[in-house]
């Protein structure tokens, strides 16, 4: 029997069994793993924290034959302020979906974690405007797979981007009219503006930005459909779009 110390974040829970719980966790040491809490349903049960999403905490895990088991959890932060606000509630869950698809089992990304933590604490606590986060979320993600949206020249023949950008969803990087396949999009001045200045800036600065009027909502409309071709997997984002 080996027990283990992480720090992570439930990003999913079921009920298993009678009385217990399952919870998917998102851990900077260990990457993504099932874990069982053991008798956590019911009020009184001293294994109820740790159940809930959104919930971070340092997590002290047995395995044995195989199953983790959930032993102990110290909890860093609920994100308890999140079930208060339903447009904060729909970001931040849109953000636990997109660590659910992007992660492997058992592969940690420190650098990645941190966003992922940074992303939950400026939902929850600053007061950004809807979206705003989410979209820096993605954004991150893409660069950090060296999609650069190159706004200066076409990814495809090299030529220098004027007037109108196109997408390419095929190879999610920016192509001029020429180079534009069916699956290309036009990009519009305030997405492009959106995307450079989150590109730019920290999470903490995000409560500071305020963009033209709908321009967020196009702009995560377009990271999503970019997210499925890289992904080869939808994003639901319930309530977002
Ligand atoms: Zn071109």
């Amino acid at each position: 029997m080996a027990s283990f110390k992480c720090k992570a974040v439930v990003v999913e829970s079921k009920d298993y069994k009678e009385k217990d719980k399952q919870v998917l966790l998102y851990s900077l040491e260990n990457g993504k793993f099932w874990a069982t809490l053991k008798s956590a349903r019911g009020e009184k049960s001293k294994n109820k924290v740790g159940k809930e999403p959104f919930c971070f905490g340092e997590f002290l895990i047995e395995n044995t034959r195989g199953t983790n088991i959930v032993v102990g959890v110290d909890v860093i932060d609920s994100f308890f302020g999140l079930t208060s606000d339903l447009d904060k509630f729909y970001e931040a869950c849109g953000i636990l979906e997109i660590i659910k698809k992007i992660t492997n089992y058992e592969e940690s990304d420190a650098m990645l974690f941190m966003r992922f933590v940074k992303a939950l604490k400026c939902i929850c606590y600053e007061d950004c405007k809807n979206l705003y986060v989410i979209d820096k979320f993605l954004i991150d993600i893409f660069f950090s797979m060296g999609f650069y949206f190159n706004v200066n020249c076409c990814s495809s023949c090299g030529a220098t981007l004027t007037s109108k950008k196109y997408l390419n969803y095929d190879v999610g990087e920016l192509v001029c009219s020429k180079c534009r396949s069916l699956n290309s999009e036009e990009l519009l001045p305030s997405v492009l503006a959106v995307i450079k200045i989150l590109n730019n800036i920290d999470y903490e600065k995000i409560p500071t930005l305020k963009f033209s009027q709908n321009s967020e909502k196009d702009t995560l409309r377009i990271l999503t459909k970019n997210f499925e071709g890289r992904f080869m997997s939808k994003l639901n984002l319930m309530g977002l779009l």
